[in-house]
């Protein structure tokens, strides 16, 4: 690995999360907490040698609580610092992380420098936090270059643990694990054990282009999921939101759903609307393939489209950054049909 002339310049985004939690001596319930009790229980930071600068929230919030505004200021704090940094670190919560990281992945246009999303299972002023670690092992990803002095890390990825996965494709499957996250589709991009191991053939290589940030995600878009027994009634009304412009339909297996011709009636009265309805497996691992069973068939003969192997997260937050971008239902579901960022494996 070829070493920096000058030290490497990061930004740390600290929106929250248990990484900076403390416990309310009342309630004894975690509440997020600012930045520099954070950055005083990781004093091995400065044996890095780099030049840390930070941008907090206020206040920091639980991720439970993110939404599209919040990828917002994300999206423009990397924007506003981007050209004086080498890469970014976001500090964040893990239950939304992957939502972020995807939204992220599709906000960002040309990126070609490192934002690397980290959080903990257990804050960082625990005896046995997983947050020292996380947080130091990002910083020297968001800092690590190739031999031609290009960013290892070109993409939005979680580093959790022993991995580092492409945002996109990560998904959170435990909530106690230390190794939280998992792309159940697609490779590790590094793993992390003595060294740092780069998937080089895995990572996205991005020619340099300027960054392009577009922020405007439309919320009217929701998941609806499948199961035995959801009769009629409930179907319509979900399918009859108010205002809604997209659906993740969560279905079983390789992509199937009830036969019934009332169910797949309603489906297609939606998509007549012009409501976008993606098919997306409850299964985390392995994509629809609605030609394997009739069930599967008769969702895309009502004009259901394939979400192939994308996360939900990523199907969500992909629709509401297409609708963001004021692009017509037919137009929608051509780029869903499409990898705009390594998000999906179109067959
Ligand atoms: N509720 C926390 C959050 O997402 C959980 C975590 O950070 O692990 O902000």
């Amino acid at each position: 690995m070829k070493t920096y002339i000058k030290r490497p310049k990061i930004l740390i985004i600290y929106t929250g999360g248990t990484i900076g939690m403390i416990e309310n001596p009342e309630t004894h319930a975690l509440q997020p907490f600012d930045f520099d009790h954070l950055i005083d229980n990781v004093p091995k930071v400065k044996k890095l040698d780099y030049e840390i600068e930070h941008f907090q929230f206020d206040p920091p919030i639980d991720s439970s609580n993110m939404d599209p505004s919040h990828w917002r200021d994300i999206a423009l704090a990397i924007e506003e610092h981007y050209d004086f940094y080498d890469g970014f670190v976001v500090l964040h919560g893990t239950d939304t992380m992957a939502f972020t990281a995807s939204a992220l992945s599709f906000m960002l246009e040309n990126l070609s420098k490192p934002v690397i999303i980290t959080g903990s299972q257990l804050p960082i002023g625990e005896v046995r936090t997983d947050g020292e670690e996380n947080l130091i092992t990002a910083l020297q990803v968001a800092a690590a270059i190739d031999e031609k002095g290009r960013p290892r890390v070109q993409e939005v990825a979680i580093l959790f643990e022993n991995y580092l996965w492409r945002g996109n494709r990560a998904t959170k499957m435990s909530a106690d694990n230390f190794n939280a996250f998992k792309s159940f589709n697609y490779p590790e991009l590094a793993e992390i054990g003595l060294d740092i191991e780069y998937n080089t053939p895995y990572l996205r290589q991005m020619p340099p282009r300027p960054l392009k940030v577009c922020t405007d995600m439309d919320s009217n878009v929701m998941f609806l999921e499948l199961n035995p027994g959801m009769n009629e009634k409930t179907l319509d009304h979900l399918l009859h939101t108010p205002g809604i412009k997209g659906i993740v339909l969560k279905t079983y297996g390789a992509g199937n759903s009830p036969s019934y011709p009332w169910f797949i009636k309603l489906i297609r009265e939606a998509v007549d609307r012009g409501v976008v309805i993606v098919n997306v497996t409850q299964c985390v691992n392995g994509g629809v393939n609605c030609t394997l069973y009739e069930t599967g068939n008769s969702l895309s003969a009502a004009g259901v489209i394939s979400g192939y192997d994308i996360t939900s997260e990523a199907a969500i937050t992909k629709l509401m950054f297409l609708f963001g971008m004021q692009y017509s239902p037919s137009m929608v579901k051509k780029y869903m049909a499409s990898d705009l960022c390594g998000e999906v494996t179109i067959p």
